[in-house]
């Protein structure tokens, strides 16, 4: 048996690190540790896209520094994945073979691009921004290319137009109205997307998805609408939203469906296991149904209940929407997410 609880936190996100800290703030002894297979310190996903073109360095993005980790105790392992998790065992597997016993588990995995079906024949030709590594990725091409395309969009997508457009790309966003996500772009706010992307100096291509195919030329690429027109950029990128990564819980006994399913005191169907973020699916008695978020401010707020709860208090979510988001300049009401203008 374990001589002392040790709380293990998959993820680096806002939902992991607000779980980490209110463990610790409850409880000065246990041992905590975050696991992340992302390298980089905790970062502000939504400068990610200024990131992207090169209009902000890798150490402005960051939450916290290394050292308010050791003050606090809290132990980071970046750059290591959780390959399988085994709640009969308490123990997880990291890629490299390491095994890590825990006492509790938190699931705070997040979410990754999802592509849609309709593109999977040209996917390799799409670029996604879940993440630093992406954006990191993306820095050299997006200085050569003088033209890029969007396709979709979804609430991270408006940003980065502004700030493709910011660093002097022409953008041409071919928008897909029927999924754009997580939001409804029925009428008003349709209309009022269009205006300020076009504000924004962006060419809209409005009513042509799906598009058909997206082939590589010599530089570049063909998008191919689905009337047979064509139109050519340097890189092409797909917003979609996201989907929950929970790939690597597949025979762990965790309950899952989009997401981790969790009941309304964050606890999956395993004993000592719980899911918060972006990654779980709360059940909500009331509607005897399953309800997701995305967004910081959720995150946060539910790695901070997820560590109260763990530790005895019994403390649900609030998912009525509260909040007025503005998303570059068009207003939604949402709980959904944080502006951080
Ligand atoms: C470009 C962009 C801009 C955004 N802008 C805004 C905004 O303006 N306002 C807003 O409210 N929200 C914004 N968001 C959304 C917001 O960042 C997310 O909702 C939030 O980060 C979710 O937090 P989380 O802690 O649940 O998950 P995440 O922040 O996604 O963190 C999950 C972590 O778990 C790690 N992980 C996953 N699987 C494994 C594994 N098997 N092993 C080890 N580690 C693993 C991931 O690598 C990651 O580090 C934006 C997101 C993006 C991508």
């Amino acid at each position: 048996m374990p001589r002392e609880d040790h709380y293990v936190i998959i993820g680096n996100g806002p939902a992991g690190n607000s779980c980490a800290e209110t463990l610790r703030r409850e409880d000065s002894r246990a041992r905590i540790t975050i696991i992340s297979d992302e390298k980089p310190l905790h970062y502000y996903k939504h400068r990610v896209p200024l990131f992207a073109v090169g209009g902000c360095s890798a150490d402005e993005l960051t939450v916290r520094p290394y050292r308010s980790y050791r003050e606090k105790n809290i132990r980071l392992r970046l750059g290591q994945r959780v390959e399988r998790v085994d709640p009969g065992e308490k123990v997880l597997y990291l890629k490299h073979m390491e095994k890590v016993h825990y006492t509790r588990l938190i699931l705070a995995v997040g979410a990754s691009c999802r592509m849609l079906t309709s593109h999977a024949s040209f996917a390799e030709h799409l670029h996604c921004i879940s993440g630093y590594d992406d954006a990191r990725n993306l820095q050299d091409k997006m200085e050569k290319a003088s033209r890029i395309a969007i396709l979709g969009g979804d609430l991270t997508s408006m940003g980065f137009a502004r700030e493709a457009r910011n660093a002097g790309k022409e953008v041409v966003f071919i928008l897909y109205s029927s999924l754009f996500w997580p939001v409804n772009l029925k009428e008003e706010i349709h209309d009022k997307v269009t205006e300020r992307l076009s504000s924004l100096g962006v060419e809209v291509i409005d009513g042509c998805e799906p598009v058909s195919n997206v082939a590589p030329l010599e530089k570049g690429y063909r998008i191919t609408l689905p009337q047979g027109e064509t139109l050519e950029a340097d890189l092409v990128f797909s917003f979609f939203g996201t989907v929950p990564n929970i790939r690597f819980l597949v025979g762990s006994g965790i309950n899952t469906e989009k997401g981790v399913l969790v009941d309304d005191l964050m606890r999956t169907n395993q004993e000592g296991v719980y899911a918060c973020g972006d990654c779980a699916q709360i059940f909500n008695p009331e509607f005897k149904d399953y309800w997701s978020s995305v967004g910081w401010g959720n995150a946060e707020k539910q790695g901070e209940v997820t560590a109260m709860n763990l530790l005895g208090a019994s403390q649900v979510i609030d998912y009525q929407p509260k909040e007025i988001f503005e998303m570059d300049g068009v207003t939604i009401r949402t709980s959904w997410w944080k502006s951080f203008s």
